[in-house]
């Protein structure tokens, strides 16, 4: 069997009200899917991050994938990385591109084997896996009753943790509009802030102290993203727990936020990463530092699934005899943002139920890509075939 064809979809939708956090607005929703074709017909699907990725898998990847036989997916995963790093591409876009060619070899590997990708990876540790609610943003003419009338659906839809933005008002003004969700939502359900780097240390240091008393569970990406002793320094001026890693791109992005303990909750993202193979080894040594992993997941049902069947394998940091989400068992991040891509990609969907999403036992990822949409949302096509 060998990689014969290689396509690429950049896809974009608009969506009917945009929505904003502390570096922007979204108007529109966008995802790069790649679909591997093997000799034998197999097809394996991908996602990566950063449109620009795109160029990547095809003037790059593209001459060294075609005609290679796709299931050691570790030697063809150390090739593409190797060219990556010659050329100072490991991370950003490169990362991005590698994401999206391993997770379609995983798919390819498990509908070869007719085993899910949980299953190739050593197998499920647990049959759902528990994910809070991202949403909460900034609106146009935002008020404390849109918010709330946000939040009510996410406590009746059962989950037990919710996420909302900060950095894009002032201190006080983002305080006030995190109170008003924790007055909202009561004292039993966990809430989390992200800052998307919007902060200073010093700024970060004061949010997470005036939010201490709203019982917030972690401030997510106070200050730039790389800034290892920022997260230190951030650490220590306040009580909260910190979390971070949804852009870094390899194992040497992580590496040094994790044997530092920069972080207290990694947040790596399966399409920037390095996919599947990478995700597991980042995981792997979060976990031997002590330190949870929580992915981020904010893309179509191609990366849904990848991080559902990883974060199914990972183990409880620490362990515990019933170990629990949000202190020892990891909980995965579920976009309720619009994002018709989401929704319409997979002939089905992934829903939450009472917190928890199953883990899927199809097949490789096991999803149906609905290809009508594909062709529908499609802005960008780039194709490489075996001559
Ligand atoms: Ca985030």
């Amino acid at each position: 069997m060998k990689i014969d064809r290689i396509e690429t979809f950049l896809l974009e939708s608009p969506i009917d009200a945009p929505f904003g956090w502390s570096q922007g607005w979204a108007a529109k929703r966008q995802a790069l899917v790649c679909k591997l074709t093997t000799s034998d017909g197999i097809v394996g699907w991908g996602e990566g991050g950063g449109s620009p990725s795109q160029t990547v898998v095809h003037e790059i990847f593209a001459p060294i994938l075609l005609g290679r036989e796709p299931g050691n997916i570790n030697a063809v995963w150390h090739s593409l990385f190797h060219l990556l790093h010659n050329d100072n591409l490991a991370t950003g876009f490169g990362g991005g591109a590698l994401s999206a060619i391993d997770i379609a070899l995983w798919d390819v590997a498990g509908k070869r084997a007719g085993k899910s990708v949980s299953k190739l990876l050593g197998g499920s540790l647990r049959d759902r896996v528990a994910v809070y609610a991202t949403g909460l943003y900034y609106a146009e003419g935002d008020d404390r009753s849109r918010l709330i009338a946000e939040a009510e659906p996410y406590l009746s839809a059962g989950y037990k943790g919710m996420k909302t933005k900060i950095g894009g008002l002032s201190v006080k003004d983002d305080v006030d509009r995190v109170a008003a969700i924790r007055a909202a939502i009561g004292e039993d359900v966990y809430l989390m802030v992200d800052a998307n780097k919007a902060y200073d240390v010093s700024t970060a240091i004061e949010m997470g102290n005036r939010l201490a008393d709203l019982d917030i569970h972690w401030l997510e990406e106070p200050v730039l993203a790389n800034d290892v002793e920022g997260y230190l320094a951030v650490k220590s001026g306040q009580p909260l727990r910190v979390a971070g890693g949804e852009v870094w791109y390899n194992r040497f992005d992580a590496r040094d936020f994790l044997s530092r303990r920069a972080v207290d909750i990694a947040q790596p993202d399966v399409r920037f990463i390095g996919g599947i193979s990478e995700f597991r080894n980042v995981a792997a040594t979060a976990n031997a530092n002590g330190i949870q992993v929580n992915p981020h997941v904010w893309g179509s049902p191609i990366m849904i699934s990848a991080s559902v069947n990883l974060t199914a394998t990972f183990a409880p940091c620490p362990y515990a005899h019933a170990p629990r989400p949000y202190e020892q068992e990891p909980v995965m991040e579920f976009d309720q943002t619009p994002n018709p891509i989401r929704d319409e990609l997979a002939s089905s969907t992934f829903g939450a139920r009472d917190g928890y999403v199953d883990v899927p036992d199809g097949p490789g990822l096991g999803i149906e890509i609905d290809e009508t949409v594909l062709e529908r949302l499609c802005i960008r096509k780039a194709e490489s075939v075996v001559e």
